[in-house]
């Protein structure tokens, strides 16, 4: 499904995001960004060594924060690395710092002029955020950025299997 925002299309599908074709696409990296399992380790499979190299060289990024490097052999010509927060509970600013993993990461777009981007349901794998959750707040932010922001035309959730596509849906329709 999708929906319209201030000439932004915010669109939901299930799929790979490592086949995406908007200009960038986000990891859902952890603070080493040394790759590692689920998406991240797909990201770098598909795009191979160059975006390591690349990540090495940066060496850090902070939970909530944001680093952009090339696509290497991605049809994406951009990976924006985001860290979201391991949940623990819900008490240790894991809702701020989901939030600001998407703010900054959408920042990320604005800065370097691009139109088009891919997410996954950051931190709602390996590190275990509850997905009503993470999905309300997933969409909230970039509801909420795309109204106050000019630029991005496209922002897509690519989401990896059925279950978590019903539960972003079933929160789109919530707040549309
Ligand atoms: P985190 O450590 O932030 O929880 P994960 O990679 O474990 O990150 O999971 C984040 C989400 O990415 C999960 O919903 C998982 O199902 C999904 N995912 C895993 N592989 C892919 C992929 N190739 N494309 C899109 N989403 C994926």
């Amino acid at each position: 499904m999708e929906i319209t925002v201030n000439n932004a299309v915010i669109e939901l599908v299930q799929g790979d995001i490592t086949k995406e074709e908007t200009e960038a696409i986000v990891n859902a990296a952890n603070s080493g960004l040394k790759g590692g399992g689920g998406v991240d380790g797909a990201i770098h499979r598909a795009a191979g060594p160059s975006i390591m190299e690349e990540c090495r060289a940066i060496g850090y990024c902070p939970t909530g924060q944001a680093v952009v490097t090339g696509g290497g052999n991605l049809k994406a010509g951009h990976v924006i690395h985001t860290v979201g927060p391991v949940y623990s509970g819900g008490n240790r600013g894991e809702a701020d710092l989901l939030k600001s993993a998407y703010l900054e990461s959408l920042k990320k777009v604005t800065q370097n002029g691009l139109k088009s981007v891919s997410f996954p349901a950051i931190s709602a794998g390996i590190y275990g955020y509850p997905l009503t959750e993470a999905a309300y707040i997933a969409l909230k932010t970039i509801i909420n950025y795309v109204k106050n922001h000019e630029g991005i035309e496209l922002v897509r959730f690519v989401l990896f299997s059925q279950n978590i596509y019903d539960v972003f849906s079933d929160e789109l329709k919530k707040i549309r």
